[in-house]
């Protein structure tokens, strides 16, 4: 099963992907998690990335998709992945369809969350994880247990992404409705577009997702 979540920042893509993956043992890739690793490790692509993701901006074509290409060549690819967070353009989809194609493979189905823009704007400036095991919280919408406890693992350490601030917020949904969001069509025009319902709770987004799958392994095509 090769699976794209399509949506802007805040929609749950990360949440959903992350579940998915244990569900089906299947990798999450996400490209956001991939550069923030590269510019921890001071990284030379880390070094290219650092001050564009910090301003909401996007890397360049050319660093993601090789990223995307060396993962996806990976072992644990081999019954499948989640990409989160890639494609981002035109230009990444089309390379997708590529990489694709050279493997032999062919994308399950793109999956795009819909959430209201105000909410998206408030669950990303109230965010943050747990340093250990990266379990998330939000300030007002989903505290620990206990306050500075991580529910999962007992940890008191977390973290807040630089990008994720009621600024930068702003800037990333631009970027995304001019840049991503013209994949909504490019996938529907494909068949392989559906649409579910991101401002529903978790678990309901996830049992709609696999609905989804579901049809899509069953060859009914998208509603
Ligand atoms: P994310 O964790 O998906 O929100 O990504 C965080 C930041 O990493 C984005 O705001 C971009 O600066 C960068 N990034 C992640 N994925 C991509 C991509 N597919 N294309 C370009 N930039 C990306």
């Amino acid at each position: 099963m090769n699976l794209i979540l399509l949506g802007p920042p805040g929609a749950g893509k990360g949440t959903q992907a992350k579940l998915l993956s244990e569900a089906h043992r299947i990798p999450q890739l996400s490209t956001g998690d991939m550069l923030r690793a590269a510019v921890k490790a001071g990284s030379a692509i880390g070094k290219q990335a650092k001050a564009v993701m910090e301003s909401g901006g996007l890397v360049s074509d050319e660093i993601v998709i090789g990223i995307i290409a060396d993962r996806v060549s990976q072992a644990d690819c081999i019954n499948g992945f989640i990409l989160d967070g890639f494609p981002r353009t035109l230009g990444q989809a089309a390379a997708l369809d590529k990489l694709l194609g050279t493997k032999k493979k062919d994308l399950s189905a793109v999956v795009a969350m819909s959430v209201q823009d105000e909410e998206l704007v408030k669950r990303i400036a109230g965010r943050y994880t747990c340093a250990t095991c990266g379990s998330g919280y939000h300030d007002d919408m989903q505290k620990p247990r206990k306050a500075g406890v991580c529910d999962k693992c007992a940890g008191t350490t977390f973290t807040r992404r630089p990008d994720d601030n009621a600024e930068t917020v702003r800037a990333r949904l631009m970027v995304y409705y001019r840049e991503t969001a013209p994949l909504i069509g490019y996938y529907f025009a494909k068949g392989k577009l559906s649409t579910v319902d991101g401002m529903a709770p978790i678990g309901d987004v996830t049992k709609a997702i696999e609905a989804i799958l579901a049809r899509f392994s069953t060859g009914i095509k998208a509603k």
